[in-house]
């Protein structure tokens, strides 16, 4: 006749002895604190702990850290003066991190804490070394005028092989040459690009697009000047940046640009984080440069630089084993959802899925939209007008002092996971006024809708 319990949604206190009673005496004084509604019996105990010599001193020294507030004040004008000035230079990866959690960017930029740092070969930064090959492997291709259509897997290998023995050689740095671990590294890194050049090589001679540079910069000495936007107050925003790579295609009706992000994980654009200002930043240098150089954007794409290995059930043939990891290495993004636009992104594409880019056609020759991530050449202009306005927002509340303990959660994902200012911060959600910044989870329609809205609102 024995009935099962649980307290695992509603915690129900029990008076078990004094160390665990004491801990729940305390709890429920918080919960006091935050108005919320206690046993009677909980008075009582306060008492009981209260009259105990034993125990008086202890309840009065955690009753003063119930007081204590994790909270930061807003910054004082003369001190965001001192850490800004009235132009705040700065780029979309860190107005992105402002997104991320406002208190860890002004630890980090503002404060400019950083973590000691320690000579470690686990530190070798394997992202930027496979950027790095990536585009020494263009230039040498530009240098020896090499046409990237005729180009064997084999030759490929060898000319990655060569720029990182040589890189290796050359860069003292690299001290990770020692040990058979770090043999073992360079010997995937090798593979790992060489794989990943032979699939990025296929977007741009199954496309009509050709490479207009690697590593551009926004800047003073860069090709494209600085993004300035003016805010309120004689106050400004300056921009700077890099763009892993940019593709223009000429096309009857004008020149467009795709711009293309390498990755050494695997992400995607979801118009939720737009929306949230947590990813604007390739949106936002297509925007630049389509308005300095009159041309039209045809779609931003993420390359992911990893290394792709396939699951089969049954025994499968070379091709299919070929086709499986085409599809992985698929570029990822938004496109503009055109027929045409889909096409000068993928001229080998008919009917079906696109092996290149996120898109795909019907029979019919139409957009199939399951198979696009895109958006209109309309709703296009709408995430770019709006990441002004994002952008504007969070340079005003930087310059505003606004230093928020307010990390974002995206179906569980938060910024916190990953934050070297966990120690410093103390955030817990079970505090008083500690709380996440919930990212919702809108439609890709509904998400454009609400943007065009905020933006008809502000006209
Ligand atoms: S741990 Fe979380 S709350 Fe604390 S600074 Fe980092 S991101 Fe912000």
């Amino acid at each position: 006749m024995l009935e099962e319990k649980s307290d695992v949604i509603e915690k129900e206190y029990e008076i078990v002895n004094k160390k665990i009673t004491y801990e729940e005496l305390l709890e429920n004084i918080a919960k006091l604190k935050n108005k919320e509604k206690i046993e009677n019996i909980w008075y009582l105990i306060y008492q009981y702990y209260k009259n105990d010599s034993n125990w008086n001193k202890k309840l009065n020294q955690d009753l003063e850290g119930l007081k204590y507030t994790n909270l930061p004040q807003k910054l004082e004008q003369r001190n965001i003066e001192k850490l800004y000035g009235n132009k705040l230079t700065t780029s979309i990866s860190r107005l992105e991190k402002y997104r991320n959690c406002p208190f860890s960017y002004y630890l980090q930029y503002g404060l400019k804490l950083k973590e000691k740092e320690k000579l470690q070969v686990h530190n070798f930064d394997t992202g930027s070394f496979m950027h790095e090959i990536i585009d020494e492997f263009f230039e040498y291709v530009n240098q020896e005028k090499l046409e990237l259509a005729e180009l064997e897997k084999e030759q490929i290998e060898k000319i990655v092989e060569n720029i990182i023995d040589n890189k290796l050689t050359l860069n003292k740095n690299y001290i990770f040459k020692a040990t058979e671990k770090y043999k073992l590294l360079v010997r995937r890194l090798k593979r790992v690009v060489s794989q990943s050049l032979k699939y990025i090589i296929e977007t741009i001679i199954y496309s009509d697009f050709s490479i207009e540079g690697t590593e551009v910069e926004f800047g003073e000495n860069g090709k494209y000047e600085p993004i300035i936007l003016n805010l309120e107050d004689g106050k400004k925003v300056e921009i700077k940046g890099k763009i892993d790579r940019i593709d223009t295609a000429n096309e009857e009706d004008g020149k467009y640009l795709r711009i293309i992000d390498y990755k050494s994980s695997s992400r995607n654009i979801d118009l939720n984080e737009v929306y949230a200002g947590l990813q604007i930043q390739l949106l936002t240098y297509t925007d630049a440069i389509c308005k300095q150089e009159d041309i039209m954007p045809a779609g931003v794409f993420y390359f992911s630089l990893l290394e792709q290995m396939e699951k089969a059930e049954k025994r499968i043939s070379e091709e299919e084993i070929e086709e499986k990891i085409r599809k992985a290495f698929r570029m990822k993004g938004l496109i503009v959802a055109d027929v045409k636009i889909i096409k000068m992104n993928d001229n080998t594409l008919n009917s079906g899925s696109s092996k290149l880019v996120p898109a795909g056609l019907t029979k019919a020759g139409t957009i199939h939209k399951k198979w696009t991530n895109g958006v209109s050449s309309e709703e296009f202009k709408i995430l770019q007008d709006y990441i002004y306005k994002t952008i504007k927002d969070i340079s005003k509340e930087i310059l505003s002092g606004k230093i928020d303990i307010n990390p974002y959660n995206k179906s569980g994902k938060t910024p916190c996971e990953y934050c070297e200012y966990k120690a410093i911060c103390g955030f817990n959600p079970r505090y008083k006024n500690n709380k996440y910044r919930f990212i919702d989870k809108m439609s890709q329609d509904d998400v454009i809708i609400k943007m065009s809205k905020e933006l008809g609102c502000k006209k």
